[in-house]
């Protein structure tokens, strides 16, 4: 159980590029980091891409006024000057920014935690991969929802033969929040989402699904895709050619089948993300409705509920237990359980502790270029005329240049 006492020496100094005022996801990135505060303190950012907005953000949630910084190359400039320093940056802009700005601060020899999707192409991710090992630095994702502490429990069952051999998995991470036109036009925050040139090759594909595909290679860790199948649609049609919805057909490499679907025009849907994996002997599923309750249904025998911080849960989703029975945990819990775990991977690498990077489990770069690998196979498939392909290993390093 975790009550925020220090994992690490001292908390990390940090700052945020994007992630203010207007900014949708902001919050949560604060949420989480700065839940224990033995684990990260808020020292600087260049919070907006309006300097005088951004700096009046900073001031109003805490942030020295000096450090306020009009953009990003500033920060890091002016940051590397001081002895108290930043140590490690949020990255919590659009898309299209993430590569650029994530070369600089790993350049500027900061630890670095970006978002999702974590670049465009995985040539680009392969490249930083290589620049944040000749640096020495950690590059975390934020999968948000991975945190949740069900999911290692989902792991443990899985890996303990709980549910059999898994034979269907089925993903979903939908929601209705665009599906209008009038939501292109009225939020900043969706019209760059269906803009090439900012979110990427993909709309949903990338700002939705890579989230649960993370998750469920997480609980899943042994399941590898072999071919698959992407559909996508773009309804409302001033989007194409981003889809605003997708369905996903998966042949993974031990002859279970899956499927995704993943949408933004899913009217009326509010709580949209459903993980459920069908074993020979049980099936477990999970909806971040009820983000503390995972439903084992054993063939045969009345359906169980599991539910969070009790005893007969597994000790490794017991560990990430932060409230305790009897209230309610949810994606608070889980940025918090990422953040603490960025930090854990920061400080271990910092004293080149490596076993406790080897067994720690938290979205890191290869999480996320198995995001971007994911977009880039179903958008190859997609283009096709939704046709089959098999699911493209990443070229190393040496194939890139
Ligand atoms: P947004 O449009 O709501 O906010 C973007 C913010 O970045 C704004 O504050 C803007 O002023 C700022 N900004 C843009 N360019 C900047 C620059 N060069 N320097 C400093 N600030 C800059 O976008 P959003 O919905 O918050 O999405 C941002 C990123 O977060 C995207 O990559 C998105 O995919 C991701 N996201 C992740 C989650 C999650 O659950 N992990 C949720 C939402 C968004």
């Amino acid at each position: 159980m975790l009550n925020g006492e220090k994992k690490i020496s001292r908390p990390l100094r940090w700052a945020m590029v994007g992630g203010g005022r207007l900014s949708q996801v902001g919050y949560k990135h604060r949420t989480g980091a700065l839940r224990d505060n033995t684990a990260f303190q808020l020292v600087a950012g260049a919070f907006d891409i309006d300097y005088e907005r951004g700096k009046e953000f900073g001031v109003n949630i805490g942030v020295d006024e000096e450090r306020c910084y009009p953009d990003y190359k500033t920060m890091f400039l002016e940051e590397h000057k001081r002895e108290d320093g930043i140590e490690a940056v949020t990255i919590a802009t659009p898309n299209g920014t993430h590569y650029e700005i994530c070369k600089a601060a790993l350049e500027a020899d900061l630890h670095v935690i970006c978002e999702k999707p974590l670049f465009f192409t995985t040539e680009e991710v392969l490249e930083i991969k290589e620049l944040a090992e000749q640096k020495g630095k950690i590059l975390g994702v934020t999968y948000g929802y991975s945190g949740n502490q069900m999911m290692m429990q989902m792991r443990a069952m899985i890996e303990k033969g709980d549910i059999g051999d898994i034979r269907i998995v089925e993903l979903q991470y939908t929601h209705g929040f665009s599906s209008t036109e009038e939501a292109d036009k009225f939020s900043d925050a969706q019209k760059w989402r269906v803009d090439p040139k900012i979110s990427g090759p993909s709309f949903v594909l990338g700002d939705l699904s890579t989230h649960t595909y993370y998750m469920s290679q997480l609980i899943m860790p042994d399941m590898k895709i072999k071919k698959l199948l992407c559909d996508r649609q773009s309804f409302i049609s001033s989007r194409a050619p981003l889809e605003d919805n997708a369905f996903v057909m998966m042949h993974y490499e031990n002859g279970a089948v899956g499927r995704f679907w993943t949408s933004a025009v899913n009217a009326g849907c509010m709580d949209g993300q459903r993980i459920r994996i069908v074993g020979s002997k049980a099936s477990l599923e999970w909806w971040d409705s009820k983000p503390g309750e995972l439903s084992y249904e054993i063939q045969g025998q009345p359906a169980q509920k599991l539910i969070r911080a009790m005893p007969y849960l597994d000790d490794s989703c017991n560990a990430d237990e932060r409230l305790a029975a009897l209230h309610v945990e949810g994606l608070s819990e889980a940025w918090a359980n990422i953040y603490l775990k960025f930090a854990i991977a920061i400080d271990a690498k910092n004293r080149g502790d490596h076993e406790t990077l080897e067994n720690l489990i938290y979205p890191d770069i290869n999480a996320g270029l198995e995001g971007v690998r994911w977009i880039e196979n179903c958008v190859r498939s997609a283009d096709q005329g939704a046709i089959w392909v098999d699911f493209e290993d990443v070229p190393t390093a040496q194939e890139v240049n």
